[in-house]
């Protein structure tokens, strides 16, 4: 089991397989796109298996596919069916924009991907258009019903913005009326590719929650351990709703993810600053051994939270990230 130094089990493990990704949105990327890393900078499909293997011996279970945008890079299919079959990892979930996603349903299910996180910032195409810059809402509205049939669980994600996105809070509760889906409301974090803060947080949780309260009435549902949303429903709904505190990090104390990006650096800390590059250890050709000594070195001097890891960076830290180059 990995503990870290704040008594916290660390089980799960977010991999970022790749930066590249085919929308542009607002709260991720500036309009020009970022600069991408070199392919050869990439871990390979063979390396992140290797190191879920590796921390699949110390106790990571839980997996999520993420990045950029996961079913953009080619082999993601093989890759997902050899990680499935690896019996430390109990739980694979991916969260994916939905644009190139519609025809991988049934293999997901087949291997028995747990739930499928679908970003979905708006219900009307020319707001989704104005957020995300391409016109694909309708892919993405035919990605969600198809999820939704399936025996995949479904979650969908809107960053809220204010001027942008408002609107979409009561429509997107009335998804879940007659769809088994938890719509999730997150804060809006500063990792949007360009320098400073940009627009970070002008709707915490506290007031989205207002603004929900003010057209529904709503009971509170158990959360799931270490879940980093606060969860309810509307009484006779289907399906649920959750707000993510992502800025107000609320839920720091209970953390039990890690994060590998997609140049294989271990963050343990959205937050925070890179621990330690695995592509490099394992170019280097270490045992794996060696790698697993990092890993429990870097999971016992972990940031309390997320503000003494924001507080703990370096001056070399880069004045603007991406969230696809981190892996949200
Ligand atoms: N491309 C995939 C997608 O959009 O679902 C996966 C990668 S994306 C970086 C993962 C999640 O991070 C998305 O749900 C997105 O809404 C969220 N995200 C990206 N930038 C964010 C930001 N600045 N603040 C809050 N959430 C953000
Ligand atoms: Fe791409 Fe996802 Fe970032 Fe949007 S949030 S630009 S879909 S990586």
């Amino acid at each position: 089991m990995l503990i870290d130094n704040h008594g916290r089990l660390i089980n799960y493990l977010r991999l970022a397989i790749t930066d590249r990704c085919n929308l542009r949105c607002f709260y991720c990327m500036p309009e020009n796109g970022i600069k991408y890393m070199k392919k050869k900078d990439l871990l390979s499909f063979e390396e992140m298996f290797r190191l879920i293997r590796v921390f699949g011996d110390l106790g990571i279970s839980k997996i999520r596919i993420t990045g950029g945008e996961p079913f953009v890079r080619n082999g993601i299919i093989s890759f997902l069916k050899e990680i499935s079959e690896l019996e430390s990892i109990m739980e694979i979930n991916i969260t994916t924009n939905g644009t190139f996603t519609i025809d991988k349903i049934s293999a997901l299910e087949k291997m028995g991907i747990k739930s499928v996180n679908l970003s979905l910032d708006s219900l009307d195409s020319q707001r989704f258009f104005d957020i995300t810059r391409r016109d694909l809402f309708d892919q993405v509205m035919m990605t969600y019903r198809k999820l939704v049939e399936s025996k995949i669980r479904v979650k969908t994600n809107m960053v809220v913005m204010d001027g942008r996105n408002i609107e979409d809070i009561y429509p997107m509760i009335e998804l879940t009326k007659y769809d088994d889906v938890s719509v999730r409301f997150i804060e809006e974090m500063p990792f949007n590719g360009t320098e400073g803060q940009g627009n970070a947080t002008i709707w915490p949780a506290k007031k989205i929650m207002k603004y929900i309260e003010e057209k529904y009435s709503y009971q509170k549902i158990l959360d799931p351990p270490a879940s980093t949303s606060l969860n309810y429903k509307i009484p006779g709904y289907v399906g649920s709703f959750g707000i993510i505190p992502a800025y107000s990090r609320t839920f720091c104390g209970s953390c039990n993810r890690i994060r590998l990006t997609p140049q294989g650096t271990l963050r343990t800390c959205l937050y925070g600053e890179g621990q330690v590059n695995f592509r490099d250890l394992i170019r280097g050709s270490v045992t794996d051994d060696v790698l697993r000594n990092y890993l429990i070195k870097a999971i016992g001097n972990r940031a309390n939270d997320g503000f003494e890891a924001e507080k703990s960076r370096s001056e070399t830290f880069p004045a603007s990230e991406s969230m696809a180059t981190i892996g949200g």
